[in-house]
């Protein structure tokens, strides 16, 4: 058994976008990216982890678990959302609530 190798033709069917970004401002994109989407997704991550300890603690029958546990996840995860609306997660420059790309470096906001 073969799986038969198509080369990809498929994928021109794809219409072509417009570039938003020189390959100098996406480098520097790609460069910015990772440390602020890490910082977020370890939030996002470290807010469901701790509203997960909260719940486990319904299910166990400590109830301070979930009053202690709940409020910090619910209050942890929605921190990233707050630095969404205010900086660019590419160039860090401010940005205007609701603003779903970029200004300055075209990038859009996760
Ligand atoms: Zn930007």
């Amino acid at each position: 058994m073969s799986v038969s190798t198509e080369g990809g033709t498929h994928v021109v069917a794809r219409k072509a976008k417009k570039p938003r970004l020189t390959f100098k401002q996406e480098i520097q994109t790609i460069q910015n990216l990772p440390k602020l989407q890490r910082l977020i997704v370890a939030m996002k991550v470290g807010g469901v982890v701790l509203v997960a300890i909260g719940i486990e603690g319904i299910v166990s029958g400590n109830f301070l678990w979930p009053v202690v546990f709940i409020p910090a996840g619910i209050f942890v995860s929605m921190l990233p959302i707050k630095v969404r609306i205010d900086r660019c997660i590419a160039c860090a420059s401010p940005l205007a609530p609701n603003q779903a790309i970029c200004a300055i470096c075209g990038a859009p906001q996760m």
